[in-house]
């Protein structure tokens, strides 16, 4: 092993140093177009292992970055040498009391923070759209900021205080007197040297001047200069010059940030006009008015977005010139909000319009139009040509330029050949970014991009004096720019303070300041076709956060790059080594093929389904008649499923749960359910509805002894409601065939699906009564495998739909937990579910740390970590006074009650439980 790995396992454990090829390949990757791979990737938890990376780095003489959710753009999250990811023990928020301060860890995720905020009526200022997977590490180190945020609200502007750890290892707390006294008195020197810098720039009028000038509008291009004309305490300099610092001048270990209002009433318009110039007018007479957020898209972002639903059908039709805003007003207040909209009108008075503008409070229609906004830029990566990347660059141009600036873009990208390009901005703030496709596997088209960069940096900075980066930082793709756009001067003091921090150059080294005329054409990402259902992965990172294996072995994203470089390997005929080997597990078994991943991707990738189709192809013909035979036969296999189940709880009779659970490597879990039998038909009177049980329900029955099984309380509940529950013909011998599905053997499963299909439209007398199934991932499955050809819903869809209605309850108080499984999140039926909890107990809670339980079918038994890794924070999230949970899958709530510590079951039961008066009543 070699000693800077050594040295880091004297403190850290095993699984917190990564120097495997293939997950330091997946960690080498961000959102750019960058990739280099690190030597080690080590996890830190807090600032002792901060102080120990730093000790060893120093020791062995090399550099480090910090990774927070490697969504950066600019190639500043990626480095050939230690890469630091920031670990959940940096998650921490704490609120004032008053809510207008919170201090915030650098790894708690941007809008987890406004969701705990947003009961207050407020929010953080910083706002990038990708909040939802970017992390206050790298959104204060970016200084990042989005549609609303301006130069207002980001993290410059709302900085409070700041906890500090510089590449000495020294510690700063602003918030901390002893803190604060005893950094005067230990960094007297770089204080000193910071005022003096302080001093010399207020000094130098026309420095002075043009700092505040370039920051009038958003720039992330060099370090934040303007903490030297705008602060004279060296402290708060410091603390402002880490801010857009992209780790090169220590780390963020707190941020405390001043909250900023969330105004609860909102109105959208969406301005069509006949072209960029009239469309940039109304933009310079809306910024001075109390608007909110104004959007450009020139025609080409347009037309990229005009097919989606919901968008006015006259887009499809506008000529090739014309332009629109995205205009947002708010207020706190209903009345308020009309007056913001009656000003935004009137400002536009006289300007030329397609149509008449029209603000919509809907928030069906404003949430449609936003999110169109933001498809403009996926919707470029989703339709290029495998084996390209796409590239968002990110300039601002004084606001009165704008119209010019925007028509000069699109001629330079019309000459470059770049088509298929888009242009939309936050049109407020100067800001634009245009997105287009480039191939770097061939020389020419690196040529012709390199070409391209040199004349949008000089359009940029020698027409219209902008910024060459406004909210995505400087990266590596700025870097050798940093001088063209500041001039000599300002990038010596830029290289000053660089060298103040951090003289031996360890932090984040090349990126911000690089003297390398080419860095930006250096490690460029391959982005080799792997499979069709991939190919238009962008590697962005949104799907990270929903997954359940992210962080115990690969994410969604990870799995893509590695199987890219995979595919790249076998098609250039070289071995696949350590990466094929490690792959199957990392890769293949440790995905929960839940999906959820699609849920984030703004292209709608669906990772699980690349895990099964890698699975099937590794399946052998045997394993493929072992799968026919068990679909076939699966009364059987049911029935010797029950009996090992019977068998594990005479074992843990004797032996206990907890040695089982150790003996079988956590296929046993603690109290594991009693195995199930078959169900017998209720009668009923009423309306008829064909209920198939699904074999999770038949196989595990209940939780305890004596308890009725799922399937008698789903029967109780439909008689009870006045139905007529009908079992379709030897259900008992049936199966949706989900569990081959998801090993890959989709023609397997597919024959499965078609059996129970005969059964169910002959119990259903073809469709003409509605069908209901117990287990929420199969009966998505099966309607997907229907695509309606039968009207089949999930259990507590039918629920919401048609028994609420029908049932009198009596609520409990509760609290109970509520866990959402993948396949209820991604059906769209979470409001159903959360609706028929709810009319049942008052407090409901769902833990918000949980997306999906990992258990996904047999993986809980077979990879048991996986279910361990995904359900770790459920016990935090759960007060104590919380005893039992709800779901609606069989296999979820095993895994559930198993990590939790609590009962989970089906939410028949609690409906069962919550109408027992209406039975004492009709009696
Ligand atoms: C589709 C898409 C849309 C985007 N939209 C926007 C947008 O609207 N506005 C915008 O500004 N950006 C946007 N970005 C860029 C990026 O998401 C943001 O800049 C984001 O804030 C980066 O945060 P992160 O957690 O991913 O940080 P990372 O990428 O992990 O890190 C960012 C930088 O911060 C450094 N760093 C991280 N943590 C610390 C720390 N604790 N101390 C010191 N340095 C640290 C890293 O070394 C790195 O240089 C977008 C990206 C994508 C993929
Ligand atoms: S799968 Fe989708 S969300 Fe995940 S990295 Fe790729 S494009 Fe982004
Ligand atoms: S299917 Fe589920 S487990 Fe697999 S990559 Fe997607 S989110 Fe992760």
């Amino acid at each position: 092993m070699d000693s800077l790995i050594s040295a880091l396992h004297t403190h850290f454990p095993a699984d917190r140093v990564i120097a495997d090829e293939l997950r330091r390949l997946a960690w080498g990757t961000d959102a750019s177009f960058y990739r280099l791979v690190p030597r080690v990737v080590v996890v830190i938890e807090n600032e002792a292992d901060l102080l120990h990376v730093l000790a060893v780095t120093r020791q062995h003489r090399i550099h480090l970055t910090f990774r927070a959710a490697g969504t950066s753009l600019s190639g500043q999250a990626v480095t050939d040498g230690v890469l630091v990811l920031i670990g959940e023990g940096f998650a921490s928020f704490e609120l004032a009391a008053d809510a207008l301060s919170v201090r915030l860890g650098p790894g708690i995720v941007g809008s987890e923070v406004n969701r705990r905020l947003a009961h207050l009526g407020r929010k953080i200022g910083p706002d990038p759209a990708s909040i939802a997977t970017c992390k206050i590490g790298g959104i204060a180190a970016n200084n990042a900021s989005g549609m609303c945020c301006g130069t207002a609200q980001n993290s410059y502007r709302t900085l409070a205080g700041m906890r500090v750890i510089l590449a000495d290892g020294s510690v700063l707390d602003t918030e901390e007197a002893a803190s604060v006294a005893a950094f005067r008195q230990s960094h007297a020197g770089l204080l000193d040297e910071l005022e003096r810098l302080g001093q010399q720039t207020r000094a130098d009028i026309a420095l002075a001047n043009r700092i505040r000038h370039k920051f009038k509008i958003k720039n992330t291009t060099g370090y934040s200069l303007n903490a030297l004309v705008d602060y004279s305490d060296p402290l708060e300099i410091l603390t402002h010059l880490m801010i857009g610092s992209e780790g090169t001048l220590g780390f963020i270990s707190r941020i405390t940030y001043h909250t900023v209002t969330e105004d609860p009433f909102k109105a959208s318009a969406l301005i069509f006009f006949p072209d960029i110039e009239t469309a940039c007018q109304a933009v310079i007479r809306l910024k001075p008015q109390p608007v909110a957020a104004v959007e450009l898209l020139d025609r080409a972002a347009l037309r990229s977005v005009e097919n989606k639903p919901g968008l006015p059908p006259i887009i499809r039709s506008l000529g090739d010139s014309v332009a629109a805003l995205l205009v947002e007003v708010r207020s706190h207040h209903a009345p308020g909000l009309q007056a913001h909209i009656d000003i935004a009108l009137a400002a536009m008075t006289g300007i030329a319009t397609v149509e008449t503008p029209y603000f919509s409070t809907d928030p069906e229609t404003c949430e449609m139009y936003w999110k169109v906004r933001k498809g403009t830029f996926p919707s470029v990566g989703a339709m290029r040509r495998a084996g390209t990347t796409v590239i968002i660059e990110d300039v601002a141009f004084p606001i009165a330029s704008l119209a010019a600036a925007t028509l000069d873009l699109q001629a330079l990208l019309r000459q470059h050949g770049y088509h298929e390009a888009i242009i939309f901005g936050h049109a407020l703030e100067g800001n634009l970014h245009f997105v287009f496709t480039q191939d770097f596997g061939d020389p020419a088209e690196v040529r012709r991009y390199a070409g391209f960069m040199d004349e949008v940096c000089k359009l940029v900075v020698d027409r219209y004096d902008g910024s060459l980066k406004a909210e995505h930082g400087t990266g590596r793709n700025m870097a050798p720019f940093v001088e063209m756009e500041w001039g000599q001067q300002a990038t010596d003091l830029m290289r000053r303070i660089k060298a103040l921090f951090d003289p031996e150059n360890r932090l984040n080294p090349g990126v911000i300041l690089n003297d390398d005329p080419a860095a930006h054409l250096q490690h460029l990402k391959p982005m080799p076709p792997a499979e069709d259902i991939v190919d238009r992965c962008i590697e962005c990172g949104f799907c990270e956060p929903l997954c359940p294996s992210h962080q115990l072995t690969l994410s969604p994203r990870q799995r893509i790059v590695s199987w890219r470089e995979l595919s790249r390997r076998g098609a250039a005929g070289e071995p696949a080594g350590a990466l094929g080997k490690d792959y199957p597990y990392f890769g293949l078994d440790t995905c929960a093929g839940c999906g959820l991943c699609s849920t984030a991707c703004p292209v709608a990738i669906n990772t699980g389904d690349l895990t099964r189709r890698l699975r099937g192809r590794a399946q052998s013909d045997f394993a493929r008649s072992v799968g026919r035979w068990t679909g076939e036969h699966f009364g059987a296999v049911a029935v010797t499923a029950r009996l090992g189940l019977q068998l594990g709880h005479l074992a843990s009779a004797v032996v206990g749960d907890k040695a089982l659970g150790i003996l079988s490597r956590g296929a046993w879990k603690t109290a594991m359910p009693r195995a199930g039998r078959s169900v017998g038909a209720h009668r009923g009177n009423g309306d008829p509805v064909v209920y198939f049980p699904a074999c999770g329900g038949r196989i595990f029955g209940p939780n305890a002894a004596g308890e009725a099984q799922l399937g008698e309380v789903i029967q109780q509940v439909l008689v009870r409601a006045g139905y007529a529950p009908r079992l379709p013909q030897e259900f008992d011998h049936l199966c949706c065939g989900q569990m081959l599905a998801s090993k890959g053997l989709a023609e397997e499963a597919n024959a499965s699906a078609a059996r129970l299909e005969a059964a169910l439209d002959a119990a259903s007398e073809h469709g003409r009564y509605p069908i209901i199934m117990d287990a929420s991932t199969c009966s998505v499955r099966m309607q997907e495998y229907l695509a309606g050809r039968l009207p089949l819903l999930d259990f507590h869809e039918f629920a919401h739909d048609a028994l609420l209605p029908r049932l009198r309850l009596v609520r409990q108080a509760g609290p109970i937990a509520l866990h959402i499984n993948c396949s209820v999140r991604k059906s769209g039926s979470d409001a159903k579910l959360q609706k028929v909890v709810s009319a049942c107990v008052e407090r409901v809670i769902a833990p918000a740390g949980v997306s999906c339980c990992g258990f996904s079918g047999d993986r809980g038994f077979v990879v048991p970590e996986l279910n361990q890794h995904a359900l770790r924070k459920i016990r935090d999230e759960l007060p104590a006074s919380c005893m039992s949970g709800v779901s609606s899958n069989r296999t979820c709530e095993i895994g559930l009650t198993a990590e939790s510590g609590r009962t989970y079951r089906s939410v028949a039961y609690l409906l069962e439980e919550c109408s027992r008066t209406q039975t004492m009543e009709a009696c």
